[in-house]
């Protein structure tokens, strides 16, 4: 079972990651968008590690709520609003119980994984997070031994985008231009992902 400190736990890895990686993100973005993913999340994360220290919430569901919360406050750009919409959502699914099995967590992410497709009309192959989110999801079964392989997944369909054409967002102004290069939204939701297994280690 997975409860509200799990859930802690994993948004604080994905703060460290997407500290420690940045840079990597900025500079991604800085290829076919407006060098400034790496800063966005780090900016979002630390806001999110900041407010869950600070009134630790007592369900998965109000942690991952308050978390796409501060996202969605402090995020300037197209990626707060729709990582808030993924955390939001998964946590709405969640509902108020205290403990959660992976396969309630599965299922709850799959919903959210599906708001951030409405909220931003993008489908799989346009070169977004969703190329990322979606397998990533679909690898996910009722152990937590399939966090691993959702890693793996989403590890893969963020390197898939590099011969994608961007059809959403910011990459999309740049047509052609777009192809080569990996996503950076892609990029650090295999972040959120690797970040899940290994909090389940
Ligand atoms: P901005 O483009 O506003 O500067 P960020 O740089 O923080 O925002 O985030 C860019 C990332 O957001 C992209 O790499 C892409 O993965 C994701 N993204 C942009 N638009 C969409 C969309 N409509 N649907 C899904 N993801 C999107
Ligand atoms: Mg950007
Ligand atoms: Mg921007």
């Amino acid at each position: 079972m997975l409860d509200a400190e799990f859930f802690c736990r994993w948004l604080a890895a994905v703060t460290a990651l997407v500290d420690r990686e940045a840079d990597r993100l900025t500079e991604l973005d800085s290829a076919i968008g407006d060098a400034d993913h790496g800063s966005n999340l780090r900016r979002g994360f630390t806001a999110v590690r900041a407010a869950l220290e600070k009134e630790p919430p007592a369900t998965p569901g109000a942690v991952l709520t308050l978390a796409g919360r501060q996202l969605v406050s402090t995020v300037g750009g197209a990626s707060g609003p729709l990582y808030g919409t993924l955390l939001r959502r998964t946590g709405k699914a969640l509902g108020d119980d205290a403990e959660v099995t992976p396969a309630q967590l599965a299922e709850a992410l799959r919903a959210g994984v599906a708001a951030v497709a409405q909220l931003g009309g993008a489908k799989a192959g346009d070169k977004t997070m969703l190329d990322a989110l979606e397998p990533a999801v679909a690898a996910l079964g009722d152990s937590t031994e399939s966090f691993a392989a959702a890693r793996v997944a989403a590890e893969q369909g963020a390197l898939a985008t590099v011969p994608l054409l961007a059809r959403k967002g910011r990459a999309s102004y740049l047509g052609e231009r777009s192809i080569g290069h990996q996503d950076p939204g892609a990029t650090s939701s295999a972040l959120l992902v690797a970040a899940l297994a290994e909090t389940a280690e």
